[in-house]
């Protein structure tokens, strides 16, 4: 069994309320929204960061299907009119704390800038 908990989610080890499923990305609410629209959408192969996935075979198709889910999951939720955020905290100064490469869809309210 993985000890990732994304890794567990994919297999569905770990129950989450997905609104999104490829091949090679899944889309799933956050547990602690910081938006009244909050998801993670993240690879189904275990890459810690994007550099990480970048570094496999195949991993820039990869790449792309996670933002493809999720400008796709934005337009169904949406926001692709509104305006809405994607943002991937990467290491220790990035604020990473789950350490499976996820790309946070924020939005539903007006976002500020610079973020903390
Ligand atoms: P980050 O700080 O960028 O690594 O973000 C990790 C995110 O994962 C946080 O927003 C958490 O709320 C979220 N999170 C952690 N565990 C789960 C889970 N089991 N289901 C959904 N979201 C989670």
């Amino acid at each position: 069994m993985s000890e990732c908990i994304f890794c567990r989610i994919v297999s569905g080890e770990i129950p989450a309320t997905e609104v999104g499923r490829t091949e090679d990305a899944v889309a799933f609410r956050d547990l602690n929204p910081q938006a009244p629209v909050h998801v993670l959408i993240i690879p189904t192969r275990h890459a810690a960061t994007a550099a990480d996935l970048l570094a496999q075979d195949g991993g820039a198709a990869r790449l792309a299907a996670v933002f493809a889910l999720a400008t796709r999951v934005a337009d169904e939720l949406g926001l692709a009119d509104r305006g809405y955020r994607l943002v991937a905290n990467t290491g220790a100064e990035g604020g990473q704390t789950v350490h499976h490469l996820h790309v946070h869809l924020l939005g539903g309210r007006q976002l500020t800038w610079p973020p903390g």
